[in-house]
């Protein structure tokens, strides 16, 4: 089974768009949460995800802060007001599949979370620490998560050495078959380590191989959607520095 693993999609069509097409075939979709929160394209994204991804997604913070399940002041300034124009765009359909979504999802020998296993929706895991802390409840062999924006690998065992995580760039392959890893796809629509392209990862089961994919999409476009719908200036400025 080849698996197109997304996360952070956050309202960036454009870029949801372009990781479709790169991808190319595959047997599933599964999504890391925040579909939603930043960008131009909340309705669409929504009904992209939920038609793909179906039941295998879960909650983000941007996605439970738009269902009203975490106040709006634990979010930045420009993260809350770009929120509440959110949550104008969204109609019952949209609320209804984010409703539904879980905060953990656990497929075969995969374990989904937005965050991390100790603060589903909260935690950014970036150190070996946090991964550790991850691994301690993770049930399952494998847990893909997002929410840093940025792509993390990592071993079990190479956590309780202290090792640094693995920041895997466009083209890398890892081969998964012995222990346990953590691993974060990086970000659809807000990539955040430096490369502005949108970020994803393919899982083929039979290979038991992760390939860490970036792909360019038409940034400018966005940015327009953006500084028409009145969005930050911030937000806008940061999808083409990749931060
Ligand atoms: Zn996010």
């Amino acid at each position: 089974m080849r698996v197109l693993v997304v996360a952070d999609v956050h309202g960036n069509l454009a870029a949801l768009e372009a990781v479709l097409a790169a991808a190319g075939a595959v047997d599933r979709v599964w999504c890391l949460g925040d579909i939603v929160g930043y960008g131009p394209r909340p309705r669409e994204c929504v009904e992209r995800i939920r038609d793909l991804a179906g039941p295998a997604c879960v909650l983000g913070n941007h996605d439970a802060a738009c269902l009203g399940r975490l106040p709006l002041d634990g979010f930045n300034p420009v993260a809350r007001y770009a929120l509440r124009w959110t949550m104008l765009q969204l109609g019952p359909e949209h609320r209804a599949y984010l409703e539904s979504v879980p905060e953990t999802f656990v497929l075969g020998e995969v374990t989904l979370v937005h965050g991390s296993l100790r603060a589903p929706i909260w935690e950014y895991v970036l150190s070996s620490e946090q991964a550790l802390a991850s691994f301690a409840l993770l049930r399952t062999r494998l847990c893909f998560f997002g929410h840093t924006h940025v792509p993390f690998l990592l071993s079990e065992a190479g956590a309780q050495r202290g090792e640094s995580p693995i920041r895997p760039g466009d083209g890398t392959v890892v081969e998964l078959r012995e222990g346990r890893y953590l691993v974060n796809p990086g970000s659809v629509g807000q990539p955040r380590d430096g490369d502005p392209r949108a970020a994803f990862a393919i899982w083929e089961t039979d290979q038991q191989r992760v390939t860490f994919r970036r792909v360019p999409y038409n940034i400018e476009a966005v940015q327009a959607e953006m500084a028409a719908a009145g969005l930050p200036r911030l937000l806008i400025e940061r999808l083409a520095l990749g931060y």
